[in-house]
C-alpha cells in the first residue's frame, strides 16, 4: 500500500453496541481499495489521545453506565480530541459518542452525564420513549440520501458552528422538533444512524479517507481514490 493511515477507535471495548464496529470494518474496505493501509488502535480508559498521533477517530455507541465510565475518563483527553477536532482531523461520532463530544447528556434515569464540549450540542432525555426504527435523512449540502437505523432517548440540540448531517425525510432525528440529524462541525460527523452508518452509507466513508489523506499527504494526487465508486448497499 501506498498510504498509511492511523484511526484511533476511542473506548471500542466500552461503546460497541449495534455493530458499529461495522464501521471501521468499511473503512479498511474502501481504504485498501485507495491503496491506504488503516492502522486502528482502541484508545479506551487511562490512555492518553495525542492529536498528532492520530488520521481519524471513530468514536461508537452504547449504553448509559458505560457512557457514565467513558464520561469521567473523557475529560483527560479532551484537550487533545478538542486540539484533533479544531485541526480539522476528520472523526465519525455514533450515538452515545455523539453526545460524549457534546456540553451533556441526561441519561434516561435523570442524571447530568458530561461531555467534554468540544461540540456545542447538549441532549436532554425523553420521559419514557425512545426514537426507535428507520430513517432517512439527505444531506444538503452533497444531495447524497443516508439511510440507517435509529435507536436513542437522548433528544440532541445542535448549537454555533455545526450543521445536521442531513434533514429528515422519514424517522425521528436529533430531536424529533426541528428536522434535522446528526451534526457536522469542521471534519467531524456525527450520527445516531446505526446500521451501521458508513456501510450504509460508503460515500460518507470514502468522504472521511480522502479528508485524512490530504490532510497527511497535502502534495499528493488523489485523483485516482476520489474517482473510487461507491455502489449503493441498501
Ligand atoms: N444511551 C444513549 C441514548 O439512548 C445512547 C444510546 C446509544 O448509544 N445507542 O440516547
Amino acid at each position: 500500500m501506498e498510504y498509511s493511515l492511523k484511526l484511533a477507535h476511542l473506548y471500542g471495548d466500552l461503546l460497541n453496541t449495534y455493530g458499529d464496529i461495522g464501521n471501521i470494518l468499511t473503512l479498511q474496505y474502501y481504504a485498501k481499495q485507495m491503496d491506504v493501509e488503516l492502522a486502528v488502535k482502541v484508545v479506551s480508559l487511562n490512555t492518553p489521545f495525542k492529536a498528532d498521533d492520530y488520521d481519524m477517530f471513530f468514536f461508537g455507541g452504547g449504553q448509559d453506565y458505560e457512557q457514565m465510565i467513558v464520561s469521567k475518563d473523557i475529560q483527560d483527553k479532551k484537550q487533545g480530541l478538542t486540539d484533533f477536532i479544531e485541526d480539522g482531523g476528520p472523526g465519525l461520532a455514533i450515538c452515545g459518542g455523539y453526545q460524549l463530544l457534546g456540553k451533556y447528556y441526561i441519561g434516561a434515569d435523570g442524571q447530568k452525564i458530561s461531555g467534554i464540549s468540544a461540540l456545542p450540542h447538549y441532549t436532554n432525555s425523553q420521559d419514557n420513549n425512545r426514537f426507535i426504527g428507520d430513517i432517512t435523512i439527505k444531506n444538503e449540502g452533497s444531495g447524497d440520501v443516508y439511510h440507517g437505523f435509529e435507536n436513542h432517548n437522548g433528544v440532541t440540540y445542535l448549537g454555533k458552528g455545526e450543521r445536521p448531517l442531513g434533514t429528515v425525510i422519514s424517522g425521528h432525528g436529533n430531536n424529533g422538533e426541528d428536522d434535522g440529524e446528526g451534526a457536522i462541525y469542521n471534519n467531524i460527523f456525527c450520527s445516531y444512524f446505526h446500521g451501521p452508518i458508513l456501510a450504509r452509507n460508503g460515500e460518507l466513508a470514502k468522504k472521511m479517507l480522502l479528508t485524512a489523506l490530504k490532510r497527511k499527504y497535502p502534495d499528493a494526487d488523489f485523483s485516482k481514490q476520489e474517482a473510487l465508486e461507491i455502489k449503493p448497499t441498501y
